[in-house]
């Protein structure tokens, strides 16, 4: 016998109430009955976001929300910023590339998170940057970057400047909020805090980062806002949504409203820690000197192969750590702590992690990852 258990950084579990939701007959969507259900969703994601604005339900992976956030707010020619600390940092320079931009970036070590300092110091230096692109969670190496001292420092060097914010990972899982920290643009995607599969991406926009998106010379159809901005008059969305998965939304939603979007994120922080708690006991090294409460991110010890390790443990007892992308490939590996997870998951990975530890013949105390995990959920 053989049980899937998923502990990777998207997709994420998804609970078992959720996909019953998702398996009933499909309604049509532009009737009263799924108009209750988007407009549920539209409230409820303004409470996942912390934002008073809209927050805008797209059909596409998570990508999708980072297209859209490019092509609203960038014209050819304009000049980024991009902070660039692994897979997904480098993903928006990318996109910013293909659509004509003019891109600066800050490279990090990575596991390193954003120096605002630096940030500082680039903005000071040029003139006319756009936009700073920065990731909540970089995906890829488990870092932290906090926008707060980011968007700080934009407001006293570069105040034109707009900030926009790769959340896809971390939003609902991690302490954002949109308004109050000063975020112009936030994106997020389904399969990862909130419990769905892959399909959907969301996008809010700030006040100031609409007013440039009215402006906006870069050419766009179906990820143009403009479009979403007056279907959302009517609580609707311009082309067909993702229907099964609004549907899987609407109770996401309420499953995250009941626990409490500050109590979620303390699960979230707890659990982190706990994990980290066990690598740390059984000698694995942390990559990330910052690390986000999604994953986490451990070198391992001279002689384990961490390809092999994730490949073993999934074909084999059927549990899905992530490994690394790029230049981390074979270097580390991913143990994701996102969404539908509790404190038993994490036992089950971090007692799978020890398996496997034992059989690829790394020595340590037979238990002392578990016991450290405990040890701070005891506290
Ligand atoms: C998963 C992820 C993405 C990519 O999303 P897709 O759904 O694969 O398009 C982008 N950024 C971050 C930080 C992510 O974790």
């Amino acid at each position: 016998m053989w049980k899937s258990r998923l502990f990777t950084p998207g997709p994420a579990p998804v609970p078992d109430e959720i996909l019953l939701e998702m398996a009933g007959t499909l309604v049509h969507h532009r009737t009263p009955q799924f108009r209750r259900v988007l407009g549920y969703c539209f409230r409820e994601l303004k409470n996942i976001f912390q934002t008073s604005g809209d927050v805008y339900i797209l059909t596409a992976s998570g990508t999708g929300a980072m297209e859209a956030a490019v092509v609203n707010t960038i014209s050819p020619g304009d000049r980024c910023l991009v902070v660039d600390g692994g897979k997904f940092g480098e993903r928006f320079g990318k996109i910013a590339i293909a659509f004509g931009a003019e891109v600066l970036d800050i490279r990090l070590e990575r596991g390193r998170s954003v120096d605002p300092g630096e940030v500082g110091r680039v903005l000071g230096g040029t003139p006319g940057v756009k936009a700073v692109f920065l990731s909540l969670c970089e995906t890829s190496t488990g870092a932290h970057n906090d926008p707060r001292p980011v968007a700080e420092t934009i407001r006293r060097v570069s105040p034109g400047t707009l900030l926009v914010v790769d959340g896809i990972s971390a939003l609902g899982a991690v302490e954002c909020r949109m308004d109050d920290w000063g975020i112009d643009v936030l994106v997020s995607g389904s399969q990862k805090a909130l419990m769905l599969p892959p399909g959907l991406s969301f996008i809010a926009l700030s006040p100031k980062a609409w007013e440039i998106a009215e402006k906006n010379r870069t050419p766009s159809f179906y990820f143009n806002l403009e479009a979403y901005r007056k279907s959302l008059l009517d609580e609707d969305t311009p082309w067909t949504p993702a229907l099964t998965l609004v549907i899987g939304l609407a109770r996401a939603l309420k499953m995250i409203s009941e626990e409490g979007i500050e109590n979620v994120w303390k699960r979230h922080e707890t659990l982190a820690r706990a994990t980290r708690a066990a690598g740390l006991a059984l000698g694995l090294e942390p990559l990330a000197e910052n690390p986000s409460s999604v994953l986490s991110a451990f070198r391992l010890p001279e002689g384990v192969n961490a390809e092999h390790l994730v490949k073993s443990l999934r074909d084999g007892s059927g549990i899905t750590f992530a490994g690394g992308q790029d230049e981390l490939k074979g270097k580390i590996i991913r143990i994701a702590h996102l969404g539908w997870v509790d404190r038993f998951d994490i036992m089950q990975a971090v007692s799978a992690l020890e398996f496997q530890l034992r059989v690829m013949g790394h020595e340590f105390t037979p238990g002392a990852g578990s016991a450290a995990a405990q040890g701070v959920f005891l506290e």
